[in-house]
């Protein structure tokens, strides 16, 4: 049986960040404005190392390249997936993505980004921005260009638990107090179409209208993931979105979660409690990738966990 690939996490410092990161999972963050948590990840602006076992020290990016039979062969020029946990003390910057074709055409090749959210926490009255209300780009323009910001955006009061798809194409933005935990399409394009008058430096962040204007979908849609729920008396399993980029599960386990090993390879995010996954232990903050032929597994314990692949 092949062996399970532990990831160190990279850190990113921002503007919006906090200190959620190193509180809730005891990680060592390198300030105080830490938001994001890139936990797994093989892209080149914070690529994953292995920790502990015969790959030690290797990055997620270089066993792509290198060792492609422990993603089960799958094509690709990069790593496809990218799992962040995102503490937003501020509110982030009004954005969207591009998707493959866009990004493909516009920005070196790279990938588009499809991505979604799982609230982990968050203050009482938080809320998200998600899709807009200008029926054409006509309508787009002109309410972007008469800075009626509060007319064209959509907000939307957030819970713990919730879950959200962000299709390319979709105007959004995390508000300040909220802890997320996101997978997404291994891709650093994003396009700032607001941010709020603010200053970093005593200078406005750049904005990029026209590449913005091109890809937001009008009028938007909304994606609404079909949740289905498996649960005996010792966890709940739920799916939250199976899309063409990613399957996404949530499971509670109190006592014992026996599954098949699942094709290509997946991710397991511990989100909180400790137990062990085939008599290997793991704890909240662990994030691991369990490779091409794993085969059965047995997870025991007291677990929370995001269980992603492809
Ligand atoms: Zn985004």
């Amino acid at each position: 049986m092949s062996e399970l690939l532990f990831l160190e996490p990279v850190f990113k410092e921002v503007l919006w960040g906090g200190d959620a990161l190193g509180a809730r999972f005891g990680y060592e963050i390198p300030s105080d404005k830490t938001g994001e948590c890139w936990a797994v990840s093989g892209h080149q602006n914070g690529d994953c190392r292995i920790r502990g076992g015969q790959y030690d020290g290797r990055t997620l990016g270089q066993l792509w390249q290198e060792h492609r039979e422990l993603f089960g062969n799958q094509p690709g020029e990069q790593f496809p997936l990218l799992v962040k946990i995102i503490d937003a003390r501020e509110d982030l910057s009004i954005q969207v993505h591009p998707d493959d074709a866009y990004a493909g055409a516009h920005e070196n090749g790279s990938l588009g980004k499809t991505e979604c959210w799982y609230i982990l926490d968050c203050e009482p009255d938080a809320s998200i921005v998600i899709g807009h209300n200008a029926s054409s780009k006509e309508e787009l323009a002109q309410m972007i260009a008469q800075e009626r910001w509060e007319e064209l955006l959509r907000l939307c009061p957030v819970h713990k638990g919730d879950f959200f798809q962000i299709e390319p194409g979709t105007v959004h933005a995390i508000k300040g107090g909220t802890l997320i935990l996101e997978t997404q399409q291994s891709s650093d394009v994003t396009y700032r179409l607001y941010d709020y008058g603010r200053l970093q430096n005593g200078k406005p962040r750049p904005l990029h209208l026209k590449q913005s204007m091109d890809v937001i979908v009008c009028p938007c849609r909304e994606a609404r993931p079909q949740r289905s729920v498996q649960e005996t008396e010792e966890y709940c399993l739920e799916q939250l979105i199976a899309c063409g980029y990613y399957t996404v599960e949530h499971a509670d386990i109190h006592g014992t979660l026996k599954r098949k090993g699942q094709p290509l390879y997946e991710i397991i995010d511990v989100l909180d409690g400790e137990g062990t996954i085939n008599g290997v232990s793991i704890k909240k903050g662990d994030h691991f990738l369990l490779p091409n032929g794993y085969g059965d597994y047995e997870l025991k314990g007291k677990l929370e966990l995001m269980l992603s692949r492809p």
